[in-house]
Parts: structure tokens; C-alpha cells; sequence
């Protein structure tokens, strides 16, 4: 029998975007829990990739949805009606924000806010060239996807690009090729894709100096750092770095899709003149997603979740460099941003197999497929993180057999 059965429907009518989808058909979720059609349960190590901060459907969250979706859902393009679920999530971003950065400019997806951020800064600047780095991943819409630090996947589409150097990331001697012709440095505080590179303390705030020398905006895309991820509401504050702009998504809307810019007021009011309505967009801010982002910060405020990222990071990150496999080269990652690097993106594939076998969600990166991450929800308890090392220890010794 084919075409019957909803994976052969899903592969036959739903647009794909490899030839190998793992196709786990997802009954429901709660917590830090995976419930497929079959009847099995899998412990969620990815979040999503860093949406599901709080977990899947936390009670919090679901009943503002909940409220929200019995009031209003969508009334207007974003920026023209005033929608309290808004102006208190902007309210709220701004109070735990780094000083100074006090204005969200709301938006729907992460590569959209990067390209408004850049587009920002060729307002503000008047300048047309851009940084980026080598491994970089910032989205697929052409601004981001110019930053995109793969020729691979970039170099397709070159009528679409706009100017960018690449650097290399962690690398402060290569950092005297951003001089007063550039815009704007766009950089993942801890790389994410290219295989969760964390860079050393100094490596930031020399690039924010030489920001400061040449006049060029410094963007933190902090689309998987952001919200509590590395310890720290941004990393910006985990590194002690205040960039000009930081671009959000992923964990903002704890599932429900949402991304903004962060920034001065002054600087996000180049949107507003010369001419106004200079970056506009339908769904930016959507209101059942902005009172499900305010609930998740709220929950992370009132469960201590930046403590528990940290301290449930450091113990997987101690029990990862523990693992008896051969196989690994590295483990390293700040927060509940863990990644353990192996020597060959086949025997990373073969671990990740397994361990779904078992009931543990891992996965590896788009640009380092050797790399096995693990961002669990900010939420995660020490039992399941116990149960995850077993799950991920045995997955290793299937390999290793
Ligand atoms: N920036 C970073 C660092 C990301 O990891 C991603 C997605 O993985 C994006 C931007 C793109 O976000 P979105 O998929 O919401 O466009």
C-alpha cells in the first residue's frame, strides 16, 4: 500500500527539504517529551533547535495563547494598531536587555530580522559592505543568505547577494579587515550551525573596538542564543559585549513564531523616515505569539531557568567529556548549548540514529555534520539529563560494537 498512510502523504504533498527526513510522526508534546503516533516517547534534546525554551506547551504559555487567541488574533500589518501583547513583551525585552538597547522592532521569522538588521545599517551608515564569518548560518532570505559563511550554499544565487567579507570566526588578528567601508559585522556571539563554536573571552570585545574605530553597526544575531540559552538572557551579556543591534527569533516565541530587532529607539526609528514604512511586514509581532514569548520570560524568571541552564550545562558538558567512545575529538558549548564533535560526520549520524532508537532526540549541524548538539529546554531536570548521558552512552556503544 502507498500514498495511504500520513508519511507517505507527507512526503508526497508536503514540500521536503532533504532527501532523508526522519519522519517521527508527532502525536503531542509536553515538557521536555516527544509523543509519536506509534506510542513512543522521545526526551527532546534539541528543542526545535532553541525554540522550545520552556519546554513543549507549558501551562503558562498555553493559557495565554489560550486567552490571547479568545480576544484578538491578527487585526493589521504590524506597527499600525496598538496590541497590548506587544507593547509589554517590548516592554519586558527592554528590561532585561543589555543598557541601552530599549526598542523591539517586531517581526516573524530570523532571517527576515537579519535582513531588516542589515538594511538598518545601510540606512544608518550610508555604507553598502558588510562582515560576516566563515561557518556563519543567519537564515535563508537573500540578505541573511549573503552572510551565509558556506560558499556552497551561497554561491548559487549571485545575482541576489549583497557585498560581504568573510572572516574567520574567533580569529581577533583577521578582524583589521573591517575598516570604515563596512556597514555592519554580522556575528553569531556563539556560532550555532557551524558546529557550536564558543569564542574566547576576548575575541568580542576586541571586535566590538574595532567597531567603535571604524563607525561600523556590531549585530549580534542572537537567534539561538538568545532568551536564556547560554546562561544569560543574550550573550551579549554572557560575554560582557554590547553590540548595536541584537537580532532575535527562535526561543522569543517559545514555539509560536516571532523574531525582532533589538536596539536603541533612535536607531530603530530609521524604519519610521526617509521614507517611512522603509521595512514593513504583515505578521511581525503577531499578537498570540507575543503573549506566549511574555509568558516563557516570565517562566524563566520565576523557575530560575537562567541558573538552571547553567548548571544543568555544566554538568552535561562535564558528563559529555566523560564519555568513554573513541570516536569523539571535542566537547565544548556554554549553557544548554552543548556541542560533542566526532571525527566523522558518518559516525555522528550513526550516534544520532541510535539514540533515537532509544528515546533520545539529538541531532548534528547544518554546516559541521561531525558535530552532535544538544539544547534541551532551559527547564530540563538533572533526572532527565542522567537519562539522556545513558541514552547517548549506549548509543555509543552500539556504534562502537
Ligand atoms: N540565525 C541563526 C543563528 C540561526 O540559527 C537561524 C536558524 O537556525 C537563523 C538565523 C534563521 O532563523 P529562521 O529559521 O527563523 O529564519
Amino acid at each position: 500500500m502507498t500514498d495511504n498512510t500520513l508519511a507517505d502523504k507527507f512526503l508526497r504533498y508536503v514540500g521536503q527539504t532533504s532527501p532523508f527526513a526522519p519522519s517521527l510522526e508527532v502525536d503531542r508534546a509536553e515538557g521536555s517529551w516527544l509523543f509519536s503516533a506509534d506510542g513512543t516517547r522521545y526526551l527532546d534534546f534539541i528543542s526545535g533547535i532553541a525554540v522550545t525554551n520552556v519546554g513543549h506547551c507549558h501551562p503558562r504559555v498555553t493559557r495565554a495563547v489560550q486567552q490571547q487567541v479568545s480576544r484578538y488574533a491578527h487585526t493589521m500589518v504590524y506597527g499600525e494598531h496598538i496590541q497590548a501583547p506587544q507593547v509589554h513583551l517590548a516592554e519586558k525585552i527592554a528590561s532585561v536587555a543589555p543598557a541601552g538597547l530599549d526598542c523591539v522592532y517586531f517581526l516573524t521569522t530570523g532571517a527576515e530580522t537579519n535582513d531588516a538588521a542589515l538594511k538598518l545599517a545601510v540606512k544608518r551608515t550610508g555604507r553598502r559592505r558588510f562582515v560576516a564569518f566563515r561557518d556563519a548560518y543567519h537564515g535563508d532570505t537573500a540578505g541573511a543568505l549573503s552572510c551565509f559563511g558556506s560558499a556552497h550554499f551561497r554561491d548559487q544565487f549571485p545575482g541576489l547577494l549583497a557585498d560581504v567579507i568573510f572572516l574567520p570566526f574567533g580569529d581577533s588578528d583577521a578582524l583589521s579587515a573591517i575598516d570604515d567601508t563596512i556597514a555592519a559585522i554580522l556575528i553569531e556571539p556563539v556560532q550555532g550551525e557551524g558546529g557550536i563554536r564558543v569564542p574566547g573571552p576576548d575575541y568580542l570585545p576586541a571586535l566590538r573596538r574595532r567597531c567603535d574605530a571604524t563607525g561600523a553597526l556590531l549585530i549580534f544575531d542572537e537567534v539561538q542564543t538568545g532568551f536564556g540559552r547560554t546562561g544569560s538572557w543574550f550573550a551579549a551579556q554572557t560575554f560582557g559585549v554590547t553590540p548595536d543591534l541584537i537580532t532575535m527569533a527562535k526561543g522569543m516565541g517559545a514555539g509560536y513564531p516571532l523574531a525582532g530587532i533589538l536596539a536603541p529607539q533612535e536607531l530603530i526609528y530609521h524604519f519610521a523616515a526617509e521614507p517611512a514604512f522603509s521595512h514593513i511586514t504583515t505578521f511581525g509581532g503577531h499578537p498570540v505569539s507575543c503573549a506566549a514569548g511574555l509568558a516563557a520570560m516570565e517562566v524563566i524568571e520565576q523557575e530560575d531557568l537562567l541558573e538552571n541552564c547553567r548548571a544543568q550545562g555544566e554538568w552535561l558538558l562535564q558528563q559529555a567529556g566523560e564519555l568513554p567512545f573513541d570516536h569523539i575529538k571535542d566537547v565544548r558549548g556554554i549553557g544548554l548549548m552543548i556541542g560533542i564533535e566526532m571525527t566523522d560526520a558518518q559516525t555522528a549520524r550513526k550516534v544520532i540514529e541510535s539514540a533515537r532508537a532509544r528515546g533520545l532526540i539529538i541531532e548534528s549541524n547544518l554546516l559541521n555534520e561531525a558535530v552532535i548538539r544538544l539544547s534541551p529546554p532551559l527547564n530540563i531536570s538533572r533526572g532527565e539529563c542522567v537519562l539522556a548521558v545513558e541514552h547517548l552512552r549506549a548509543a555509543m556503544e552500539h556504534v562502537q560494537a
